[in-house]
């Protein structure tokens, strides 16, 4: 019978602490895979992906097991440590590839309606705001790239309107930013808080096992997942482990492994509440990538987003985050100079992952054996809803919205390293040289 193994090369690294995760209360003690555990179905990796999938498959399949398995802690990894955006649209001008663009669209929608009814309907406590965001230009030269948002809402027929100077000054306190473009409909959430309240709801007919990192994955007729401690033995498995498929030696050449990076501080004071606009909260996105992502939290925290960097090692060494915490630090101060020496409780990078095509990692890549993977833009929303559609694919449950997925381009091939690399650090050179100072 034919078999194959495959051993992890990478996994991921607990790395600089997730500043949303340790606003939490500490976890219970984790679930681990010890001995042999059978499972019908096995999900590697418990971000949005593997935890809308496993969701899905148990709702469809109630008499069927399915193992969630995750290496680190739910809301630890990528889909805790974000900015926490759920977008219903995303536009981030030109859409070149405008048929794929309004699919996407759809989907986005989709999947933060997906995702609301489920914290709704789960009482989940992440602070879920219907805040919507504003796109933001702090320069003249970024002007540009603010209209080209705007003309993609105007071609996907989302409302807008303008916000300028003054109006932003209104909301954040500050009168960094020369223009807005705001949109009504996405949420703000406090991701590591969605995250766990997601996996502590899941039907009964999923374990989930923390933890407990698959370092090596045998094929054999079924599948055998090898974990520090124990064994799984699945019938099919459902890869949602993100950047780390490729480590697994899969999806090889797909998806360019871009970190960025963000910062959380304390609770502000009062007094410094007074500085930061009168709404009490807000999320700017910003319309040139070399910008920042800020908010203001409803719990009174400033999370900066900044700073891209070619993540092939999926490390973040020392020295690399004493510069990004230095730019966050830097940010802050050129927007609000009263808030300068606020302290942060966490300063951490994750890696998202990016086509070439603003392709798809959907559906079978062998007998029993299927990926899934949210990529390049609005994926915390795309994500919860793909690993939905891919339950329901993988138990022949068709739908308009599933045709829709299944029609997006497959994500292309990449060239390797150093071909790849070469390429991605000049295309970060080239936007921090774009808007200079809109970080
Ligand atoms: C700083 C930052 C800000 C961002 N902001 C936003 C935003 O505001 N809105 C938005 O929509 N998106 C945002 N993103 C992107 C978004 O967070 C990711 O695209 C999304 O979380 C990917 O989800 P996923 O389920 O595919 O992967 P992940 O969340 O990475 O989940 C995969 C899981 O698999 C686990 N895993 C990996 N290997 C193994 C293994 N061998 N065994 C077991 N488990 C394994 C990992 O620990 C991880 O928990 C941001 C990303 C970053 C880094």
């Amino acid at each position: 019978m034919f078999s194959r193994s495959r051993r992890a090369r990478k996994l991921p690294d607990d790395g600089p602490r997730n500043g949303w995760y340790e606003t939490l209360p500490p976890p219970p003690p984790a679930r681990r895979v010890e001995g042999t555990v059978k499972a019908d179905f096995a999900v590697i990796g418990a971000g949005t992906c593997g935890c809308a999938v496993a969701r899905r498959l148990a709702e469809l399949r109630p008499d069927d097991t399915v193992v969630l398995v995750e290496a680190t802690r739910v809301g630890y990894g990528t889909s805790g440590r974000n900015a926490g955006f759920m977008l219903d649209h995303h536009s981030h001008g030109g859409m070149k590839h405008f048929e794929a663009a309004s699919k996407n669209d759809r989907l986005f929608t989709a999947g933060t309606n997906y995702l609301r009814e489920l914290v709704q309907q789960h009482q989940i406590q992440c602070d879920w705001s219907d805040w919507g965001r504003i796109y933001v230009a702090a320069e003249t030269s970024s002007e540009g790239a603010l209209k080209g948002v705007a003309e993609g809402f105007d071609k996907l027929g989302v409302p807008w309107r303008q916000v300028d100077n003054d109006g932003l000054e209104e909301i954040t306190g500050t009168r960094f930013y020369l223009r807005g473009v705001r949109a009504e409909g996405s949420a703000l959430v406090q991701p590591a808080a969605m995250m766990r309240g997601l996996a502590s709801t899941l039907p009964i007919n999923v374990t989930l096992y923390e933890e407990s990192p698959v370092i090596e994955l045998v094929t054999r007729g079924g599948f055998r997942l090898v974990c520090p401690e124990g064994t799984i033995e699945a019938k099919q498995v459902i890869l949602a482990n993100h950047v780390f498929a490729e480590e697994l030696g899969f999806l090889k050449h797909r998806i360019v492994p871009l970190a960025s990076f963000a910062s959380l501080t304390r609770p502000l004071t009062d007094t410094e509440m007074g500085q930061v606009g009168s709404e009490g909260e807000f999320g700017l996105l910003p319309a040139n990538a070399n910008g920042s992502t800020v908010r203001l939290t409803l719990d009174g925290r400033i999370l900066m987003r900044n700073t891209l960097h070619y993540a092939r090692s999926k490390r973040f060494p020392p020295e690399l985050m004493a510069e990004v915490a230095d730019n966050h630090r830097q940010s802050i101060t050129r927007r609000w100079p009263g808030l300068a020496d606020v302290e942060f409780v966490g300063t951490w990078g994750g890696i998202l992952g990016f086509t070439r095509n603003e392709g798809t990692v959907f559906g079978a890549i062998g007998a029993g054996l299927w990926a899934l993977m949210s990529a390049d833009a609005a994926p915390m929303t795309k994500g919860a809803i793909g690993g939905k559609l891919l339950a329901e694919h993988i138990c022949g449950v068709d739908s308009e919205l599933l045709e829709v997925m299944l029609s997006l381009p497959k994500a292309a091939i990449l060239p390797p390293d150093p071909i790849l690399r070469f390429v991605v650090n000049r295309e970060i050179d080239k936007t921090a040289a774009s808007g200079p100072g809109e970080r």
